[in-house]
Parts: structure tokens; C-alpha cells; sequence
């Protein structure tokens, strides 16, 4: 077998029939390409041949990697959100409730009542970046919490306290409530082993959370390589629903609930990439508004229609909720 055919077996199921596709670096517009192709079996989309030289497109100013200035806050909003998010995460604190019911939840809080952390839960964030999810689960009250990303600069630290650590997962072994990995998994080269090693420090009842694209999507069909979710040549794997719930039962784990969580960026960037325009231009919608290409009507169908497949499991991003296999 030569080494091209080698590199044309699917990671996940090993799997050999397949369709071929070639993607654009987009974001940054250097436009260079890379082969991909998407497994006939199991519907997973992979990238050919991870780059050696991948650090180099995870700029300075990637946005996990930008370093925020973050001092601790004891005014009476950070208060409030304590308050708010002690009564939704573990159903206590009567003036939470009262503040829960004047003000819509956020969606992240809602996602952390949804997987059912409590705040005195331990989490690891797995390739969380300088630790921009850890830092608001602490402003929730979940303090034993910290990020892990191999590819920051150096670990970080707020109020002496360690935020987040500059290592993987394979270098941790302290037992976890929950881990998450939020749109992390698709960045790594190997799929099996991170999850394993996430299963074996997993407490016995503990819970993981996996955010990721999926190629189970209304835009990936619509887009294909001009989907926004693929990021080339960031993304190495484009998992299909079918081909995730196989990945998480060869490592003992089991899916306990999956559902789409897409943004209208599908729609909005996705068509900007169509028309050559990268996210990061002057007339990018996310830079400009009203120098965009869009009129506000369109950016309210993209809404519509986000809301629609999201309805339908169609959306281009999903959350799935993993439990170890023997858990009922
Ligand atoms: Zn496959």
C-alpha cells in the first residue's frame, strides 16, 4: 500500500471508500489549500495530511489566545450573576430565583444547567485557550475549575491563581466532574486517545461535554468547502452525527444527549467566504455592519433559518452530552 493510500483511511472507521474535496485557509485569506476527504462509511470529513508547520496558522491574535486583562470584580453586577447562577445551576437562594426571573439566562449558563454542573463541581476545560470559559464559570461560583491548551504561550494566572495551564490533556491526572471540550476535539490530530485519556480521569458519574461542527448540517450540504465550520486548515476532522457516536462508543463512553447549537455565523460568514471575503475584512459583517454586503433583512432570515435547522438537528454545530457507558 503506498503512504498517499495509507493517508486515505478513514481515523474513524477505517473505512477506505471515500469523496475527495480541497478547502482554502479563508480566515486569514492566505488561500493556501488542503486535501480532505469524507468517509463513505461513517460520514466522517478529514483532513489528508496534518501540516507539520500547523502552529503557524494559530496566529498571535487567534481569538482563544488573545490575552484579556481580567481583575477580579466584587460590584454589584458580578454579585448579581453569582446569585443567578447559584439558584440555575444548583436550585437554591431565593433572591437567585427572583433575579433569574427578571432577566433572560444566558446561553452558556443554560448549557452548564443542561450538562448539571453545580458550583462545587471540578472542571476541566480541555484546549480552552487563556481560559475565557473557566473565567466565567468562576464569576458563576464554580472556583475548582481551570483550562488547559497546549498552544498558549504560557500558563496564566489571575489573582495568583492558575486560570490556565499551557499542557494537554495526557498530562492530567486528577479525577474531574466535568470536562469539556468546547470546539477543541476537531483541532486534534488524534481522536480516540484524548477521549480515553478524558474517560480514564472522568469521575464515576462525571460528565463530558463535547462542542463541535458537524457535517450533519444544512450548511455544510448548502457550502461545502466555503462552509464556515471547516476553518482550514485548522479543523483536521468534520465529524458526521454517525461517525461521533461511533468514535465515543470505541472508547467505553455513551451519548446521552446531542443537539444543535449553530449560530447564524454559519449563514453570514460562510456566504462572505463565497464572495472572497474573509471575517477579518472591512466590509466583514463581524468587522462592519453596515459596510457589509447584507441588508438587515437578510440577517434576520439567516436568524429564522438558524432557529429552523437548529429545530431540526440540522444545525452546523452540536452539543453532546457524554456519560461513561455504564452510567443509566
Ligand atoms: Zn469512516
Amino acid at each position: 500500500m503506498t503512504d498517499s493510500q495509507k493517508q486515505k483511511i478513514c481515523k474513524i472507521c477505517n473505512g477506505q471508500q471515500h469523496k475527495n474535496y480541497t478547502a482554502m485557509e479563508l480566515v486569514y485569506g492566505t488561500k493556501k489549500s488542503f486535501n480532505f476527504f469524507l468517509c463513505n462509511n461513517c460520514g466522517c470529513l478529514q483532513m489528508e495530511k496534518i501540516p507539520k508547520e500547523i502552529a503557524d496558522y494559530y496566529p498571535e491574535d487567534f481569538y482563544s489566545y488573545t490575552k484579556k486583562s481580567r481583575k477580579k470584580d466584587l460590584t454589584i453586577k458580578t454579585l448579581i450573576r453569582k446569585a443567578r447562577s447559584r439558584y440555575i445551576l444548583d436550585g437554591n437562594g431565593i433572591s437567585g430565583l427572583i433575579l433569574h426571573r427578571l432577566k433572560k439566562t444566558s446561553a452558556l449558563l443554560e448549557t452548564c444547567r443542561e450538562i448539571g454542573i453545580k458550583t462545587s463541581h471540578s472542571v476541566l476545560d480541555v484546549g480552552g485557550g487563556t481560559g475565557d470559559f473557566v473565567w466565567q464559570l468562576r464569576s458563576y461560583g464554580i472556583t475548582d475549575s481551570i483550562a488547559i491548551d497546549k498552544f498558549i504561550n504560557e500558563d496564566v494566572y489571575v489573582e495568583g491563581k492558575l486560570l490556565a495551564k499551557k499542557t494537554d490533556i495526557f498530562s492530567i491526572d486528577k479525577q474531574f466532574d466535568i470536562i469539556t471540550f468546547h470546539h477543541s476535539l476537531e483541532h486534534m490530530e488524534e481522536q480516540q486517545e484524548p477521549l480515553l485519556h478524558a474517560k480514564k480521569i472522568l469521575k464515576p458519574n462525571g460528565t463530558i461535554l463535547l462542542r463541535i461542527p458537524t457535517v450533519t448540517s444544512y450548511a455544510w450540504e448548502k457550502y461545502g468547502v466555503n462552509w464556515w465550520g471547516m476553518d482550514t486548515p485548522r479543523h483536521f476532522f468534520l465529524h458526521s452525527h454517525a461517525s461521533i457516536k461511533l468514535l465515543v462508543e470505541q472508547v467505553g463512553l455513551k451519548i446521552k444527549k446531542l443537539w444543535s447549537d449553530s449560530t447564524v455565523s454559519q449563514f453570514w460568514v460562510s456566504e462572505q467566504n463565497l464572495q472572497g471575503i474573509s471575517i477579518y475584512a472591512h466590509n466583514s459583517y463581524g468587522v462592519s455592519p453596515e459596510k457589509s454586503i447584507f441588508a438587515k433583512s437578510e440577517i434576520d432570515a439567516f436568524e429564522r433559518q438558524t432557529a429552523n435547522v437548529n429545530q431540526k438537528n440540522r444545525g452546523d454545530t452540536i452539543c453532546i452530552i457524554l456519560k461513561h457507558e455504564d452510567v443509566k
